[in-house]
């Protein structure tokens, strides 16, 4: 039976929930337009096949943390329900795209925008972290928006679930063709250390990098050379691309992107880096007065590059293209 099989679709789901238009899939997944039948509420249904062997519990106690998550910018889980073969996750319908997308298609986009941005995405970490959360798995694709207004809220989505499953198929932690680019992911996952909530940490440091230049620190002619990076450290604040950026912003990711997790900062230390703490307003992008400093055009067009990239792999992962069908890291900028 396929993923999403109407004949999985248990009775209680069908009590409760009809079940509408595909929404998209994933590589483990689909995803439903549900509409609760009680309160005409809308929501995301999304149907995953379960793993096997010793995954599925992972992934039960997984899905069990989520349900208890509640964070303004942490997708909500509504509900869950259980067959023989599936699990049907009712969670926030979502319907304001990607963060990326949007800073792309905004008008103006500035160092201060960024440091919003990262403000919001940092207290959803830290919030995380302390009921015992990892997300394990941050990245571009999986910082989305509630709806298409303006001031649009963003929600982190899609947690590690899809580690797990990649887990059980490739049988190593890194997600090379299954889950597209693993450009995000920490050096103490590549070196199969045991890790921590700071990977999660990395991830920051490299979404933040990219947020503030448009194109990300460690890139490769292949996923061979990027993981060397990474496990090394190894990247710049190229000129002339950070040659605005403030010191303090440098700071910041330089203290995040650190090899040893154990000297990274965490997601409180991060909060109170001078860089976020001059002006604890939080909030968002798209929900404040415009930005002070201006543009900074170089950015979007680089950001609108690499995005177009990232996009381009993330399609052609889903067709089952994998990375060795393509030397070409979505990494790549116009100056890699
Ligand atoms: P992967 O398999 O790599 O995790 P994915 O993140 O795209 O890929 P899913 O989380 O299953 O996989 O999502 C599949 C698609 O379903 C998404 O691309 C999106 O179009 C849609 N979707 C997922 N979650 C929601 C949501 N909460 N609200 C609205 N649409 C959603």
């Amino acid at each position: 039976m396929g993923v999403g099989g109407e004949s999985a679709i248990p009775e209680e789901v069908v009590k409760d929930y009809d079940l509408k238009e595909t929404l998209g899939t994933g590589h483990f997944s689909k995803v439903r337009l549900g509409v609760n039948k009680q309160t005409g509420e809308k929501c995301a249904v999304k149907i995953i096949e379960k793993p096997s062997g010793s995954k599925i519990a992972m992934l039960k106690a997984e899905v069990d943390i989520l349900t208890k998550c509640d964070h303004p910018n942490v997708v909500k889980m509504y509900a869950v329900y259980e067959t023989e073969t599936h699990l049907f996750l009712c969670l926030e319908l979502l319907t304001g795209g990607e963060l990326f997308d949007r800073i792309i298609s905004k008008g103006h986009y500035s160092e201060e925008d960024g440091r919003r941005l990262t403000i919001t995405l940092v207290n959803a970490i830290q919030y995380l972290h302390s009921i015992g959360v990892s997300h394990r798995d941050l990245k571009p694709e999986n910082i989305l928006l509630k709806d298409e207004t303006e001031g649009a809220a963003i929600k982190i989505t899609d947690f590690g679930l899809s580690k797990i499953f990649a887990d059980d198929l490739a049988g190593e932690v890194v997600m090379k063709t299954a889950c597209g680019t693993p450009g995000y992911v920490a050096p103490e996952v590549l070196m199969k250390d045991t890790y921590s909530e700071q990977v999660d940490m990395w991830s920051i440091g490299v979404i933040v990098y990219i947020l503030l230049c448009g194109f990300p620190p460690f890139y490769g002619d292949n996923d061979a050379q990027m993981f060397k990076k990474i496990k090394a450290g190894q990247y710049k604040f190229l000129t002339p691309y950070w040659d605005p950026i403030s010191a303090e912003a440098k700071d910041f990711v330089a203290k995040l992107l650190v090899v040893d997790p154990t000297k990274r900062m965490n997601s409180t230390d991060a909060l109170k880096h001078p860089w976020l703490s001059k002006e604890q307003t939080g909030g968002n992008l798209f929900g404040g007065k415009a930005a002070s400093g201006g543009d900074t055009p170089d950015l979007k067009q680089e950001m609108s590059n690499f995005n177009e990239k990232r996009k381009e792999k993330a399609a052609k992962t889903k067709d089952g293209v994998g990375d060795g069908a393509t030397k070409d890291s979505a990494g790549c900028c116009s100056i890699c």
